[in-house]
């Protein structure tokens, strides 16, 4: 493991990344690239060395009510709304092209800005973003109403109903994957027929506004995708309130979560949640261990433990206990921590200094309470946010490695003895968004998938996603689905038709 100097990390970014991310950008209202009305902007840093890497606008509420605004005609008066819905398949498809096209550019985007490594960003998050965009444009011909079967009517009554776009749409998404979850929120909306005002993390704006670049050149009319840049707290929190919204769609951390459902009060608008997790993955003694071992490690130390859904309980078999520590261990001490631009690179640093911060206090925390730290635990190098893949034991329920969610490289091991025992304790947490089980025995595989209070089960493998399947939360992990046919639900409204002939 070697973090590289300053200098080393600035020559690995490509002229044209370095002229796109260090200059000054704007915001994307009606189809303009303005700044905010006060002027204000904010800094953008390279997680890899603790830089600033550009200036962005700082929108506020002036600037989020023109962008609602924009996309309150663009929904009601624009040719968005008259567009066939094979017009806008199209365009959607086109945008995937597009992003497609730029592949390299985003993925270096997105390791500039996030701090992930290139080779990550180049095979994951921007083909699982083209392929949403993909998937989705084939539902804007899909979504339908149905004739109803009236139940005491009498036969001169005939019904049906309209599935409609909800409107209006704000979308708040967080650093972890910032094209991807753009790319989930933007395109059920846009095949759904809404307009929107999606605001980005203030630590990772950047591959969205350049999405948006690709957004007018794909040809959709202006004001359908507004983008506001800003901090949560401003820009974030007007778009929650603003009373001309229809809905809010928000993935991020479960407290901020809450002020979202407390804000969208003011109007009722309707709000779908995609929030944190605790996720268990566990491991019986009857699992292929050398699959299990390196699926455990991926769970955890995918995308610097960043994942909503990372496997950070991990539960497994006192009799294999050792052996999976050792090799998660093992796998651990194998990966290269360095820039993400670096082609060496394994895991780059954590996104912003608050994290690297937050992540070294939950370890910590739990060393204070009576953890073990196995392997890792500390910061490398004296810029950046680097932290070593950290392995926890001697941990358990109530301490707060256990019960809260660290959002970093850290998983705790917990050994146990009985089926019944685990099958209690996976479900003993505030959330419910993932968990997997490793075994060769499948009646207990799919009593475990169906025992687990989580919205996603993985069996035999780990971090699996598809377009196709829905992801979201039980419990305080969320409310709604994203991706599949059911994110489709969130924005469209059903209207019930009833004729007397
Ligand atoms: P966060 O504050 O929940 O940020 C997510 C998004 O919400 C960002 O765009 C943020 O804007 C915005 N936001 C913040 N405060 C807001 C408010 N009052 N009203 C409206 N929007 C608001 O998450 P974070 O601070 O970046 O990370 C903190 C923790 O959240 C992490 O350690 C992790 O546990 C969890 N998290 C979970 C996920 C997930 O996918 N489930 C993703 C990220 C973080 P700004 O970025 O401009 O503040
Ligand atoms: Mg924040």
């Amino acid at each position: 493991m070697s973090v590289a100097t300053i200098e080393q990390v600035n020559s690995l970014i490509s002229p044209k990344v370095q002229k796109y991310v260090t200059s000054h950008r704007r915001m994307l209202i009606n189809g303009d690239w303005v700044d905010a009305k006060t002027g204000d902007t904010f800094h953008v840093y390279n997680p890899a060395t603790g830089e600033i890497l550009s200036n962005v606008a700082a929108g506020d509420h002036a600037d989020v009510d023109l962008a609602v605004r924009a996309a309150r005609r663009a929904f009601e008066e624009g040719p968005w709304s008259r567009m066939t819905h094979g017009q806008r398949g199209k365009l959607i498809w086109k945008l995937a092209d597009l992003i497609e096209e730029n592949l390299e550019e985003f993925a270096e985007i997105e390791s500039v800005d996030n701090g992930k490594p290139l080779a990550v960003a180049r095979v994951a998050d921007i083909p699982l973003a083209t392929d949403l965009f993909r998937y989705m444009s084939g539902w804007t011909t899909k979504i339908e109403g149905q004739t109803i079967s009236l139940s005491s009517l009498p036969q001169e009554y005939f019904a049906y109903t309209l599935r409609e776009p909800v409107g209006v749409v704000g979308q708040i998404i967080p650093w972890n994957f910032p094209l991807l979850m753009a790319a989930w929120k933007l395109g059920p909306a846009l095949a759904a027929g809404c307009t929107i005002v999606l605001k980005p993390a203030e630590q990772t704006p950047l591959s969205a506004l350049r999405l948006g670049e690709l957004i007018e050149e794909a040809g959709f009319p202006k004001g359908v995708v507004n983008i506001v840049t800003g901090y949560g707290e401003t820009a974030g929190a007007a778009l929650a309130a603003h009373p001309d919204i229809d809905k809010i769609a928000f993935t991020g951390s479960t407290e901020v979560g809450k002020l979202i459902v407390h804000a969208a009060a003011g109007n009722l608008k309707k709000v779908s949640l995609e929030l944190g997790g605790k996720s268990p993955n566990i491991v019986f003694a009857d699992a292929d261990l050398e699959t299990a071992i390196q699926g455990a490690t991926n769970a955890i130390y995918f995308n610097h433990g960043q994942c909503c859904c990372a496997g950070s309980r991990l539960y497994i078999e006192k009799e294999i206990f050792d052996q999976v520590v050792e090799g998660v261990s093992a796998n651990a001490k194998r990966i290269n921590v360095t820039e993400g631009l670096n082609p060496q690179c394994d895991m780059g640093p954590l996104v912003s200094e608050e994290q690297l911060d937050r992540v070294l206090g939950f370890i910590e925390s739990g060393e204070k309470e009576g953890a073990k730290t196995v392997i890792g635990g500390h910061r490398l190098g004296d810029h950046g946010y680097f932290v070593e893949p950290t392995l926890i034991t001697n941990a358990h329920a109530g301490m707060k490695v256990i019960d809260e969610e660290i959002f970093g490289p850290v998983v705790c091991a917990l050994p146990f003895e009985k089926t019944e025992e685990v099958a209690t304790q996976m479900n003993q947490t505030a959330y419910g968004l993932a968990g997997a089980v490793w075994t060769k025995d499948i009646s207990k595989a799919h009593r475990f998938a169906k025992a687990m209070r989580a919205g996603t089960v993985w069996i035999n493998c780990y971090n699996i996603f598809d377009a196709a399947l829905p992801f979201g939360g039980y419990k305080q992990s969320g409310w709604g689905r994203e991706m599949g046919r059911e994110v489709l639900e969130h924005y469209t409204e059903v209207k019930a038709v009833c004729l007397k002939m």
